[in-house]
């Protein structure tokens, strides 16, 4: 078995577990967290296993304090926003699964200003920013993601990254709660670096576009139009698999490759948009993960090329099971 995010064995011994049980019971939080929490419905590819514990608190504060203990425990754990950017394994998730999704969410504007916790879907926020004619963010129009997500990954797409409308980011770290000014966050392709590299965002501050909403109407329309025209809109994906390089489109290469179409048993590389898998019909996360595989084979192969994954694997996944007899 291939371990590609692996939580320290040690961890996991059931006396960890045990203090943590007895934490959550201590401190009357057991209600908020499940176990064996099956997590293929927190995924928008709709696939993956069960997580020991699911951790859902209703309030800031209980996160907080979950959320240090589980540090200064140094417990294995994963946040979970709209899970539209992880590969989640088929064995059971040895981390702590945290979600915010029941935290309440809010949506406050001052002048071009908008404070939003980091719950809350894109799309609501684009939507009701275009209602005060602030807009700027369409171009993230049609992703099924949350805030906190889209800022941790840089969210972005033709040619803009949602880094450009952040002025502040409320993060949980082992010293409780904390503002970050943008300008210590280094933002990246795909990916946020915080000064601290353990946090939970749990809401921003954007400056958004001065625009008239009739204008940003057209915006979405357009963005959603060519999503719809050249991806996979509303099915079970998790967007890009793979990273564009500065010279090449992961997606062209795989076409070149002859995927396009290519199926594993319940999983298929769509014939729209190479770059994207689709859970046709009841794939397993190994299902997947194969066709991820084959992928990266293939383009390695023929183009010496070695894609990088933009989507997340949490847990553990099978070696390479799929024999390609066409390469
Ligand atoms: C149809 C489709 C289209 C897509 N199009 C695009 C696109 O155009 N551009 C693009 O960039 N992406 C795109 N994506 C990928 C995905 O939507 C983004 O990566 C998004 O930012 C993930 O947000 P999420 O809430 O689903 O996060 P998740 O997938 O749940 O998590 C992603 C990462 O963020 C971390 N995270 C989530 N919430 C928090 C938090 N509160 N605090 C700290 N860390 C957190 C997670 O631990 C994980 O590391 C697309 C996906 C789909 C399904």
């Amino acid at each position: 078995m291939k371990n590609i995010n692996a939580s320290p064995p040690e961890m996991y011994h059931s006396e960890i577990r045990e203090k943590f049980r007895s934490f959550l019971d201590k401190n009357n939080l057991s209600k908020f967290c499940a176990e064996q929490k099956k997590l293929a419905n927190f995924t928008t590819i709709k696939c993956g296993g069960k997580a020991d514990f699911f951790f859902s608190p209703k309030k800031v504060s209980d996160l907080e304090k979950t959320f240090c203990f589980i540090l200064q425990n140094n417990l294995p754990y994963k946040i979970l926003g709209n899970g539209s950017n992880v590969l989640i394994s088929d064995y059971p998730l040895k981390e702590i699964v945290i979600s915010i999704k029941d935290i309440p969410r809010y949506l406050n504007i001052e002048g071009s200003f908008i404070s939003i916790s980091a719950n809350c879907d894109i799309n609501y926020l684009i939507n009701r920013a275009k209602m005060q004619n602030l807009g700027g963010l369409s171009f993230l129009a049609g992703i099924p993601a949350n805030i906190g997500g889209i800022i941790k990954m840089n969210a972005g797409a033709f040619n803009q990254n949602i880094s450009t409308f952040i002025e502040i980011v409320e993060v949980i770290t082992k010293n409780g709660r904390e503002n970050i000014p943008a300008k210590e966050i280094n933002f990246q392709y795909r990916n946020a670096e915080f000064p601290m590299k353990k946090f939970i965002i749990i809401s921003a501050k954007l400056n958004l576009e001065k625009m008239d909403k009739e204008k940003i109407n057209q915006n979405i329309i357009k963005h959603i139009a060519i999503r719809k025209e050249k991806q996979e809109f509303n099915k079970r994906t998790f967007g890009s698999v793979f990273r564009n390089g500065t010279d090449y489109y992961s997606a062209k290469l795989i076409e070149m490759c002859g995927l396009k179409g290519k199926s594993i048993n319940g999983a298929q590389i769509s014939t729209k948009h190479a770059n994207f898998i689709i859970n046709q019909n009841g794939a397993s996360a190994n299902d997947i993960y194969q066709l991820i595989c084959l992928a990266r084979n293939r383009v390695r192969h023929k183009f010496n090329i070695d894609l990088i994954s933009e989507v997340e694997f949490w847990g553990d996944f099978e070696n390479e099971t799929y024999k390609d007899k066409d390469k």
